[in-house]
């Protein structure tokens, strides 16, 4: 399996998705859920989409697997 991360256009999913996946989040740092994050990025590796951001609280970087493959 690849190891190579490829990039996704988070900016193609409606407003909705967006906001909703940049508000569901979980912080390792803070340990709480849904504090939200900043600068969302989404890609792909070994088959899973992620979005990757910052919390807003810390600004530790945060991740969200995407399981809704539509
Ligand atoms: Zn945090």
């Amino acid at each position: 399996m690849s190891d190579e991360r490829i990039d996704r256009d988070f900016n193609s999913r409606d407003l909705k998705d967006r906001e909703e996946l940049m508000h569901h989040t979980w912080c390792d740092v803070c340990q709480q859920v849904d504090l939200g994050m900043t600068d969302p990025q989404e890609y792909e590796l070994h088959g899973i989409v992620f979005i990757e951001g910052r919390c807003q609280v810390c600004g530790n970087p945060v991740y969200t697997e995407i399981d809704d493959e539509s």
